[in-house]
């Protein structure tokens, strides 16, 4: 099989990156070997929140030049302030595009509210999560926090005992809900993605409502685990319209209902664009041949392999197993890249609990164009995006996810310049 350019994974940079490549006409593959971080996310996107000196960041698009100072490497300060600025915006215009809808802006974060009830800066956020200003809480004075009865990976307690510390006269109560009892008596089926696929019948919308009317009582505000419209995102505004009280919905533990349907959204945006996902199969090895490109073999591909004239390696951190920690060494398993890691093993981790671990900002080394090096020689049309790309921490940084689109665009944007008359990277 032929392509113009095959994805080694398909989580948030891999099919982003598909996404702009296909709308733009050129033959994609994305070769996913399973479940990528969307899977895990809270489904806000996180841009920029904290400078590697710990200043907090309020405004991240200002905040690029002070970042390129005092982190080159980082892939924002790589691409530069101006064009990262473009590509956030444009990656905005992709997520709508691909049918997810979306509260934020670049311009300044906002806070979410986390399972734990407390308030987390991000970029943007799904609209039914309880979202306001950086100056603090906004939406309902005396919200009721409304578990369901033996579901563990949601514990309106621990939202309630939060926000009565941030002076919100949160309470909670449980729904029954008995069209769950099949699945709520083998605990470990009792998740947030098997709950929504019960939830999400028809016949069982106007059931929910009644049952979240009940406890309307005194309060202002009904918030609710993120357990329903994972295949049908409309779901939430048939529902919201059928209740007294305004509802809002906080992620759950994983497996995330608001990820999952944000990786679905844009899978299915890829094909219907016409690109190729090859689930469930890994890319053990690659070849490059003269004049015919790069020839990739997977598992389920051993003697044919598939073709493409360029390679996006989308595969992932450690989460991923795009890069591997051996006994002494950290590598890059595909191609055996260049990376921005410690040798010595002592130094990956710190001993502070809190403090950011330094094996976060491992990951593959590139040019400014995102382009790979092996042995210190540039590899020909093999770029990296997303969280294999070394250089930032996203979890200190609060920058996972804009690392991913933006970098993705970004390479998409080198690539299709290739093929045009704008070839300037050469
Ligand atoms: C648990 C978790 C939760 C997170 N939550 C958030 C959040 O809420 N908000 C936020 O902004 N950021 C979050 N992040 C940061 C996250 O890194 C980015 O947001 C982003 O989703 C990473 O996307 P990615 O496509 O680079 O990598 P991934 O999502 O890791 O996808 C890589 C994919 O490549 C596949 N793969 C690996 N090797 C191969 C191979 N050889 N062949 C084929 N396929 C391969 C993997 O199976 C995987 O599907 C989270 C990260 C983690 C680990």
């Amino acid at each position: 099989m032929r392509f113009d350019t095959i994805i080694v994974g398909g989580g948030l940079a891999g099919l982003s990156c598909g996404i702009r490549l296909s709308e733009q006409g050129r033959q994609c593959a994305i070769v996913s070997a399973g479940q990528n971080a969307l899977h895990f996310s809270s489904g806000s996107l996180d841009l920029l929140n904290v400078l590697p000196d710990g200043t907090a960041v309020n405004r991240p698009i200002n905040a690029l030049a002070a970042l390129s100072q005092q982190a080159p490497q980082h892939p924002y300060s790589l691409l530069g302030k101006e064009n990262v600025t473009r590509w956030v915006e444009e990656a905005e215009g992709l997520l709508q595009r691909s049918g997810i809808a979306l509260f934020g802006h670049a311009n300044e974060n906002h806070l979410r509210m986390t399972p734990l009830g407390i308030q987390k800066a991000t970029w943007l956020s799904p609209p039914e999560i309880p979202t306001s200003p950086l100056s603090g809480y906004q939406r309902g004075d005396k919200p009721l926090i409304v578990g369901i009865e033996g579901f563990m990976d949601f514990q309106p307690q621990l939202v309630v005992d939060a926000l009565l510390q941030q002076g919100i006269s949160a309470s909670t109560a449980y729904l029954h809900l008995p069209m769950l009892d099949q699945i709520r008596t083998n605990l470990s089926e009792f998740r947030a993605v098997n709950i929504a696929r019960v939830l999400d019948k028809p016949e069982h919308c106007q059931r929910l409502a009644d049952e979240l009317n009940q406890l309307s009582g005194e309060h202002d505000a009904l918030i609710f685990p993120a357990c329903f419209g994972l295949d049908d995102p409309d779901l939430y505004k048939r529902l919201a319209e059928k209740l007294r009280l305004p509802l809002m919905i906080l992620p759950t533990l994983p497996p995330s209902v608001l990820g999952l349907r944000m990786n679905n959204l844009l899978a299915k945006r890829f094909q219907n664009l016409g690109g190729v996902i090859i689930p469930g199969d890994i890319v053990l090895r690659t070849k490059m041949e003269k004049d015919k490109g790069w020839l990739l073999y997977t598992r389920n591909h051993t003697d044919i392999a598939l073709r493409a004239q360029q390679v996006v390696l989308a595969s992932g951190s450690f989460f991923s197993k795009g890069l591997v920690a051996d006994r002494g060494c950290i590598r890059e398993p595909v191609f055996g890249l260049d990376l921005l890691a410690e040798t010595e093993r002592e130094k990956w981790v710190s001993s502070g609990m809190f403090s950011p671990q330094p094996y976060l900002q491992f990951g593959v080394k590139t040019d400014a164009y995102l382009r790979v090096m092996r042995q210190g020689q540039r590899v020909n049309d093999v770029y990296a995006i997303g969280s294999v790309l070394g250089g930032y921490d996203p979890l200190f940084q609060g920058c996972g996810a804009g690392v991913s689109l933006v970098s993705a665009l970004a390479v998409a944007e080198f690539i299709l310049a290739r093929q045009g008359a704008g070839y300037e990277h050469e």
